[in-house]
């Protein structure tokens, strides 16, 4: 992907180094009801199976204040649905963002306008492009464990020179 988007697209709203910034005061603040949740390096390290309760918690302090929760993976339906069924809350996986029309299928599961649902993600091209193309609030979160995979790797060194355009000093 190049850097032609449109100058805009690819900016997030919020930057934050990690999931528990987002709090229901957080959530309040910017008229945000819901959330659609990245799970590779957002809610979990990349590719792993283990539980970790911290993460349990926080989505329930979050329901538990009426915020509506959605999970939307690229990973494999089967690693989603795993994920999905320890979280507690709907969700899809291949959801083959940035395209916009998992983040529509999602926003109608929601049931809320996309003005006030927050896409949560650690890459800009999938997740905060996606999420600015629906029309939502977008939040990029410092990914949890550094991806060696050739393509994430450029893609990384793609969005720190976007990012240092939006001053933000992006060391992942
Ligand atoms: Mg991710």
């Amino acid at each position: 992907m190049s850097l032609s988007v449109p100058r805009g697209l690819l900016r997030p709203r919020d930057v934050i180094d990690h999931i528990h910034d987002i709090t229901p005061d957080f959530l309040a603040e910017r008229g945000l009801r819901g959330l659609l949740l990245d799970l590779d390096n957002t809610l979990i390290p990349y590719g792993s199976y283990e539980e970790r309760a911290d993460v349990m918690r926080w989505a329930a302090d979050l329901r538990r204040a009426d915020t509506r929760l959605y999970l939307l993976s690229n990973a494999t339906g089967k690693r989603a649905r795993f994920w999905v069924d320890k979280l507690g809350f709907e969700g899809v996986g291949m959801a083959g963002k940035p395209n916009p029309r998992a983040f529509h299928r999602a926003l109608a599961s929601l049931d809320l306008p996309a003005r006030q649902v927050g896409m949560v993600g650690d890459q800009l091209f999938t997740d905060v492009l996606g999420g600015n193309l629906a029309g939502m609030y977008t939040v990029l979160v410092r990914p949890l464990a550094v991806n060696a995979l050739p393509h994430t790797r450029a893609a990384r060194k793609l969005e720190r020179a976007v990012l240092k355009r939006y001053g933000h000093d992006w060391r992942p």
